[in-house]
């Protein structure tokens, strides 16, 4: 695959749902990637990327944002409080505020450093105990608690369980986005983002798809 045919059916899967092909954010998910790989996508003109890890995106964007102007960069992995900081220096938007603690942390930093990424809180849809995320019971107060900390909060974001239909996931996502007032929602990833777009999805996480197999070293 590459990314002319993710775009391409990002855009048909737009198209079938009635929704405007600017409405949805292509994050290209370059995990793992090797910058070789990276580079090509950067070059064909893509600009928003998304990182797991703030240790791999230190090492590899601050580089390639002397080489190309206008990169969008989003934080999708679980962030440790300690690495906050440097979370919200590197990147524009953090998809995974999941619990009071790194709220009042990113509040904390906010105000220090008169700046604050965009900010989409992670719901683990699935219950699943390995996961990040506030349960869905718990969403509603979350999301209050973090707005009254003057937090930027743009949305929801989830990661299905991988042995479940993702639909009915990004369908709870949204019910409790909609009814939380909150126009955001990051979901859907290789396998499932034509369906995350025909429930709403405004932000979908394409990694493999777009840069082939992560090859994890031993
Ligand atoms: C790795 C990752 C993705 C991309 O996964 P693919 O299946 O390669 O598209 C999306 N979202 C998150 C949170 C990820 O960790």
């Amino acid at each position: 695959m590459s990314l002319e045919t993710i775009r391409t059916a990002l855009n048909k899967a737009c198209e079938k749902a009635g929704r405007n092909t600017d409405d949805v954010t292509l994050v290209a998910v370059s995990k793992v990637q090797p910058n070789d790989r990276v580079a090509a996508i950067l070059d064909q003109g893509h600009r928003v990327f998304g990182e797991n890890k703030v240790q791999e995106a230190a090492g590899k964007w601050p580089a390639f944002r002397e080489s190309y102007d206008g990169i969008d960069l989003h934080l999708i992995g679980p962030l440790q409080t300690n690495k906050a900081r440097q979370a919200m220096e590197l990147a524009q938007s953090i998809h995974t505020l999941d619990r009071p603690k790194l709220a009042t942390t990113i509040a904390r930093l906010a105000q220090e450093m008169g700046q604050c990424p965009a900010l989409y809180i992670q719901v683990n849809t699935g219950m699943e105990p390995q996961k990040a995320g506030c349960l869905p019971a718990d969403a509603d107060a979350f999301i209050k608690t973090a707005q009254a900390m003057d937090l930027p909060v743009r949305g929801l974001m989830c990661i299905p369980p991988a042995d479940e239909e993702s639909s009915l996931h990004f369908a709870l996502l949204a019910k409790i986005a909609a009814r939380n007032g909150l126009a955001g929602l990051s979901m859907g990833m290789s396998s499932d983002f034509e369906s995350a777009v025909a429930l709403g999805a405004t932000h979908v996480r394409v990694g493999s798809a777009i840069f082939g197999d992560r090859v994890y070293e031993q």
